[in-house]
């Protein structure tokens, strides 16, 4: 899915920003925001390594001059630290999200450029009506203008309306094209990719042995996108009360978990007591959502933006739980959700 976000360069991080990064504002990056963050004000230069930026970002998550430096809540220490934890899930999940810190330019030996070659072959076949591929400076020169305030590469992604909405932004991207070398007849082809519900992947996506993963998920809301809005809403009552039950039990603990992180932030408890003591926390309200950590942690995509709900439980991002929740108490979405995914993996399977 395609956010907008437009940020001017400051030197704290605002209340807002926290907001964004904690997963309570919906249709804003907050992945780009929280890179940001991660970027100005801790000086962190986003390299090609994509093992090496976890690292050194987990590390200052943890360090406690993190904390200080950004004066943040572990609400947003949380989601930072997800964004980093779970980096391929998130760019699976964003129409234009972060594939800087993945798209390596790295010193492969010959064996391995074959094996690249063939997983892109036998992704490209996976390909199928209104799905297209388009070059990597074609998708970066696309993403530039639909969201500027975007960090990395974009990898692609489901395409419901047409983004280059404006005359100003169709000028755009014709003379960035033509730049490239592109003659109209492309340009104009390219530009009819991005709209239409067309679904619309970077071509370097197609070296990744994941790209049948995120392949699935554009396709998941596609699918559902497709509905007659009269399964919709059937489909969407069993998420609605999911998220819901979430969010009240939430309002719950809130104040619990931050008492907690006050005597963290004072040295009165250590990090590992204050992590066992959050989550008994939670755990004691018994929210149906959990991720699969059994934390609220992996939940922010899904709080952040709730058309992540089917994509994330495709994904098994969830416990257990939450798919017999869905199945025993609401049969009917269940039926919907399972009849869609199963014909997304069938797809998939036929081809492979
Ligand atoms: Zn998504």
């Amino acid at each position: 899915m395609l956010d907008n976000s437009k940020f001017s360069s400051r030197t704290q991080v605002t209340k807002d920003e926290r907001k964004i990064i904690a997963g309570y504002e919906i249709n804003i990056n907050s992945i780009g925001v929280a890179q940001k963050i991660l970027q100005r004000e801790l000086h962190i230069p986003l390299t090609n390594d994509k093992e090496l930026m976890k690292k050194k970002v987990s590390a200052i998550i943890e360090s406690s001059i993190f904390f200080e430096k950004l004066r943040i809540n572990k609400l947003v220490r949380n989601a930072l630290k997800v964004i980093i934890v779970t980096f391929s899930l998130i760019r699976a999940e964003s129409a234009f999200s972060q594939t800087q810190l993945d798209s390596i330019i790295d010193k492969r030996d010959d064996t391995k450029l074959s094996q690249k070659k063939s997983t892109s072959e036998i992704n490209r076949s996976l390909i199928t009506e209104s799905e297209y591929i388009v070059p990597e400076k074609v998708m970066i020169a696309f993403g530039e203008i639909v969201d500027p305030g975007m960090i990395g590469t974009p990898a692609g992604g489901y395409f419901k309306r047409n983004f280059l909405d404006s005359q100003g932004k169709q000028d755009l991207f014709y003379k960035k094209l033509v730049y490239f070398g592109y003659i109209q007849k492309d340009v104009e082809r390219f530009k009819s990719y991005f709209q239409d519900g067309n679904i619309v992947f970077s071509e370097n996506e197609l070296e990744k042995e994941h790209f049948s993963d995120i392949l699935v998920h554009e396709r998941l809301h596609k699918g559902i996108d497709n509905l007659s809005k009269k399964d919709k809403k059937v489909l969407n009552e069993a998420r609605n009360f999911i998220l819901n039950d979430f969010r009240q039990k939430e309002i719950q603990w809130s104040n619990d978990t931050d008492s907690l992180f006050v005597l963290l932030q004072e040295g009165k408890i250590s990090q590992q007591e204050y992590e066992i003591k959050s989550k008994e926390v939670v755990l004691k309200t018994n929210p149906i959502l959990l991720d699969t950590e059994g934390t609220t942690s992996g939940l922010i995509p899904v709080l952040r933006n709730n058309e992540e709900f089917y994509t994330y439980l495709m994904m098994n991002k969830f416990q257990s739980q939450v798919i017999d929740y869905v199945k025993n108490n609401f049969p009917n979405s269940y039926k919907i959700f399972e009849e869609l995914k199963n014909k997304i993996q069938y797809q998939i399977q036929k081809k492979k």
